[in-house]
């Protein structure tokens, strides 16, 4: 068995969807297509919900027709057989009928996470459609059946994969399955996601379940890039990665690969491959065990940093310091990044400011605190990074301009992270371009 995943791009054109149902048939593999909504929609129902969590129901109201004008089309282009198209239209009718329904109840969280889902629902009805038109014999199996969510709101790989054997043998004479990226239930059995971007990680997590010989992920670039195209002008697609190393280029900040995704794969040893739908023949990046080459393969860079500086006396040669810290973070559920210590000191750093208040007012019972807003870390990765010779003196030579405000190094053997202040961020990325790649 083989996953297949095709974001947002991928089937966000009634061409791409054709290009979609010739590369999930490129053999007799059984395969299972996970597919994300069409590109923008989820975007818009985030729009649509926000409209009516402060009440403004004529703005729901606009995005919602907007949205459907668009669909309405997509389906014209998309469907050749009058029969077929009215199925199209039938399809739309049930979910926008149940977007305004949701104009007129009072919103809750369940009800946001309905409206939410709306556009996978959408997405993988309309192509089973095209797909039934074009006579490719296929079956739907929804995503809501067997992708569940634990008590602490993770996925629970066990259950998901008793289900989807269930789900899988319903069908014993298909070799083709289509399912919904993004969607789950959670233990209340309320419909629910896996967060923005989340599909690649139900891709992952199916691959998991079912034990498949690969997870290809199709988006629209032919794979993870040394170096950011958006900031550089050079960059090279990666042939291999480890697991370990993908995930931290996937954390701090390579947008192709949804940083969780890895560790269901990880844990199957189930490689997974970036392939690119627009160059189906590009090799594109294979993420597995074996990291493949040794040294410096990429750099990533993630804005939205804060950094916290603890500082106290009382540290000096004191023990439990460290975890009374700690503790203050976990109690506001908040993930450290990065860290560094000295002996009176401790820095620390956070993507998010939502408790940032609150942790900073506990943080200054036990110690003197300055933050430090609009940083980013910079992370280079790579296989044995620590053996490359000569690593760090070429890194600090390359970046001698940049006003580096922490280091991290050490704390695994694939990677150097960097504290900049986000002006930099830039410039940073250039001069290692420079620097290790000589790009
Ligand atoms: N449609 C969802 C999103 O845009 C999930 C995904 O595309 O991976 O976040
Ligand atoms: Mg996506």
């Amino acid at each position: 068995m083989r996953v297949m995943k095709f974001g947002g791009t991928s089937v966000g054109k009634p061409e791409r969807m054709h290009q979609v149902s010739q590369l999930i048939t490129r053999d007799d593999e059984p395969t299972i297509v996970v597919l994300s909504a069409l590109s923008g929609t989820t975007n818009s129902l985030v729009e649509i919900s926000n409209c009516l969590s402060s009440g403004d129901n004529e703005g729901a109201t606009a995005k919602t027709e907007a949205l459907e004008k668009h669909y309405q089309q997509f389906i014209i282009d998309l469907i050749k057989s009058p029969e077929l198209l009215s199925k199209a239209q039938d399809v739309l009718k049930e979910h926008f009928e149940f977007l305004r329904i949701t104009q007129r109840v009072s919103l809750s969280d369940a009800l946001n996470k309905d409206i939410l889902a709306q556009g996978e629902l959408m997405s993988t009805k309309l192509f089973s459609l095209y797909l039934e038109q074009e006579k490719i014999e296929h079956a739907l199996i929804p995503a809501l059946e067997f992708m569940k969510l634990d008590i602490n709101e993770e996925p629970d790989l066990v259950l998901i994969e008793e289900k989807i054997k269930v789900v899988l043998a319903h069908h014993p004479s298909k070799k083709l399955f289509i399912t919904q990226g993004y969607i789950c239930r959670n233990v209340k059995g309320e419909v629910d996601n896996l967060k923005r971007g989340g599909s690649d990680y139900t891709a992952s997590l199916i691959a998991a379940a079912v034990k498949a010989t690969v997870c290809e992920i199709w988006t629209d670039i032919d794979g993870m890039h040394n170096n950011d195209p958006r900031v550089v002008d050079k960059t090279v697609a990666i042939e291999q990665l480890s697991f370990d190393e993908a995930a931290e280029l996937a954390y701090f900040g390579a947008k192709i690969l949804h940083p969780t995704c890895i560790w269901p794969a990880q844990q199957e040893n189930i490689p997974v491959k970036l392939l690119n739908t627009m160059q189906p023949t590009a090799a594109g990046t294979v993420i597995k065990k074996e990291a493949g080459s040794v040294g410096v393969k990429a750099v990533a860079a993630k804005d939205g940093i804060i950094a916290i500086k603890i500082k106290s006396s009382r540290m000096l040669l004191a023990y439990g310091f460290l975890r009374k810290i700690f503790e203050v973070f976990e109690k506001y559920k908040t993930p450290i990044d990065m860290i560094t210590t000295s002996e009176v000191a401790v820095s620390v750093t956070i993507d998010t400011d939502e408790h940032l208040n609150e942790i900073i007012a506990e943080l200054s019972n036990i110690a003197s605190i300055e933050v430090e807003r609009a940083q980013t870390i910079v992370s280079i990765v790579g296989n044995e990074i620590a053996k490359t010779d000569a690593i760090l003196k070429k890194l600090f030579d390359a970046i001698e301009e940049v006003p580096v405000t922490m280091v991290s190094y050490g704390g695994s053997h694939h990677n150097i992270s960097l504290l900049i202040p986000s002006t930099f961020k830039t410039k940073t990325l250039q001069l290692v371009n420079k620097g290790l790649f000589n790009l």
